[in-house]
């Protein structure tokens, strides 16, 4: 299936979840079989000759995509979730948004000194939340191979903002949409 066909199965709404925002609707993708296998063919082939230790998904829409990743590249799956949802000890960090602030968690323990970590989520907009997904895999001892996403906004120049910390990012879609 080539690109251009996933595309077309990707839904746009406009303003959603508010007025300027066009969101691009994974799930008219995920329901359809053959996109669903070429998106997670795509992102299995950036990664299956490289020893990859664990997938990191961004809730919610990264759980989705990295789940299935890991299975394939025989990793394990660590999640990376909104405050206040995961039970153990966790380490915290902070981003901007364009109005005010939120913030991601992962276990403390969840990973291993010097571990190859890939991060997934769906969607690369201005990166912040990648960034600071990255920033979590370093504190918590891990190595960050690379963030990947299915989608990439680029206008928004989000994989710039990844790259200057140090990480490779790649997208299989990009969008000329801000
Ligand atoms: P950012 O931190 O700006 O890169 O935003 C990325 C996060 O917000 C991802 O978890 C996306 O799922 C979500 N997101 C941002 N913009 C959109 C959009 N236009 N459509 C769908 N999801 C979006």
């Amino acid at each position: 299936m080539n690109l251009e066909a996933v595309k077309e199965k990707i839904r746009q709404v406009p303003d959603f979840p508010k007025k300027g925002i066009q969101f691009l609707d994974i799930t008219t993708g995920i329901k359809d079989a053959k996109t669903l296998k070429t998106m997670i063919d795509f992102l299995y082939d950036q990664y299956k000759d490289k020893k990859i230790d664990y997938v990191a998904g961004i809730e919610s829409r990264g759980f989705i995509f990295g789940m299935p990743l890991a299975y394939k590249l025989n990793a394990g799956f660590i999640p990376i979730r909104k405050p206040n949802k995961l039970p153990a000890e966790t380490i915290t960090e902070s981003y901007d948004l364009e109005y005010g602030s939120d913030s991601i968690e992962i276990h403390a323990d969840a990973i291993e000194e010097g571990a190859n970590v890939v991060v997934i989520d769906d969607l690369l907009a201005t990166g912040g939340t990648a960034t600071a997904a990255c920033n979590l895999i370093k504190k918590a001892g891990g190595k960050v191979d690379s963030a990947a996403f299915i989608i990439e906004l680029t206008p928004l120049k989000g994989a710039d903002k990844i790259r200057n910390t140090g990480v490779d990012v790649i997208s299989m879609l990009k969008y000329d949409l801000d």
